[in-house]
């Protein structure tokens, strides 16, 4: 494992790669030509994305004071153009919302799956939330409007309005006692191409057992994810490239997929329409995050606690030092385990403050060759050990505990199951 040749690759992948951008549409461009300079062919799969646009966001703080705040209506937010009475509704507890129907109201956090159908059912005209910190820079950060995504907020009839501020204006709207507002957001729904980029080394003596590598090449907004996940994008080609050279037992598939960063949507679109290869898959191995130079070693095994110990007992035999658990993981891992396929992820957890995700402090500036080099020489030594295995030494199948997770992180309601 070539250290110096992931960071070029990381390199190469140092810009926003957001959901079905060009950014995004760049790096599988960038990616395919990497494969086919290994003699791999690789195909751009695309698929489509429900994303939204909007085109203005307007907010003033009417009284007890006058004054306007930049804001940023999030994408599926429903268009408002209204003055409203505002309450502080705090973290959204039912005796925080038992009277703020046609209201604004202030949220401690931001309107995500877990409190939607709560608000939903209180139905304030409008939801004010907050991102970052009262003491970020604004020449350093970016007010990051959030999203209604489709697989939490499409299950209503109704849209809430949603709009982000900055930390330290939520702040002083909560500490000034702002109790009316002024709002105007402009939302549509879009849609959007994105893809994912595969390739497919077909194995030497057990062709029908496949082992899938994946790894997200998208980024979030202003970030241009060089830990999150450019990283393991290029670990993933690295890996490609010796068994490129070294023909592996069984068939090995890769996906570095489009649109993580917004609900796994290029695995899920992946494991949906091959479900014939998915029948075949053995294994996940999945890379999201790596390559900061100031972290540790992780995986996560979202799967059989066989293959924890097998893996546990193989780092401590070569000398690694990797912090092994069975959990599910917030990454495309979650689709191949919801089909019934065993996934681990390996990946480099970054140390508290020399780390950052999802903003623009993810940057070249915290990835090294050499925390590259750690984390690929963990998934290869694994990789290449159970390839080697005359059979896979675990059973295909995902306990039950790790099903109900994966039931509640995928929304699933009890009575849809099975
Ligand atoms: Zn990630």
């Amino acid at each position: 494992m070539d250290g110096e040749r992931m960071f070029s690759l990381v390199k190469k992948l140092d810009f926003v790669r957001l959901s079905g951008t060009q950014g995004e549409k760049r790096a599988s461009e960038i990616i395919r030509a990497e494969c086919e300079r290994l003699g791999v062919n690789a195909d751009i799969e695309t698929f489509a994305t429900l994303d939204g646009v909007v085109s203005e966001t307007k907010l003033e703080v009417t009284a007890p004071y006058i004054k306007s705040y930049s804001a940023a209506g999030y994408l599926r937010s429903a268009s408002i153009d209204a003055e409203l009475p505002l309450v502080y509704a705090e973290d959204g507890l039912e005796g925080n919302l038992c009277d703020v129907r046609g209201k604004a109201i202030i949220l401690n956090n931001p309107v995500n799956k877990k409190n939607y159908a709560a608000l939903i059912k209180a139905a304030p005209a409008c939801v004010l939330t907050g991102d970052g910190d009262c003491f970020d820079r604004e020449d350093e950060s970016d007010l990051a409007p959030g999203m209604l995504r489709p697989s939490f907020a499409d299950a209503f009839e109704e849209r809430l309005c949603t709009v982000t501020l900055r930390k330290r204006d939520l702040f002083e709207l909560i500490s000034r006692g702002a109790s009316s507002v002024r709002v105007k957001v402009v939302s549509r729904d879009t849609e959007n191409t994105s893809r994912n980029v595969t390739a497919f080394i077909p194995g030497g003596e057990l062709p029908q057992e496949i082992i899938c590598f994946t790894a997200h090449m998208d980024s979030v907004r202003f970030s241009h994810g060089c830990y999150d996940n450019a990283s393991g994008s290029a670990i993933m080609l690295e890996i490609m490239r010796h068994f490129a050279l070294n023909p592996p037992r069984r068939s090995m598939r890769f996906i570095w997929t489009g649109s993580e960063e917004r609900g796994l949507l290029g695995s899920r679109y992946y494991v949906e329409a091959h479900a014939d290869e998915v029948a075949r898959t053995c294994l996940n191995i999945n890379l999201d995050l790596a390559g900061c130079a100031a972290g540790h070693e992780f995986a996560i095994v979202t799967g059989p606690k066989e293959l924890t110990a097998y893996f546990d007992e193989m780092m401590k035999r070569e000398g690694f030092a990797v912090e092994t658990k069975t959990d599910i993981y917030s990454s495309d891992c979650v689709s191949y385990a919801d089909k019934g396929v065993p996934a681990i992820s390996i990946g480099r957890a970054g140390a508290r403050g020399m780390s950052y995700i999802h903003d623009r402090r993810d940057t070249i500036d915290f990835v090294s060759a050499a925390a590259l080099k750690k984390t690929a020489s963990i998934a290869y030594t694994f990789a290449r050990q159970i390839d080697a295995a005359s059979e896979m030494p675990f059973e295909r199948k995902i306990p039950e505990d790790i099903v109900k997770k994966i039931d509640e992180y995928l929304l699933r309601k009890e009575t849809n199951k099975k």
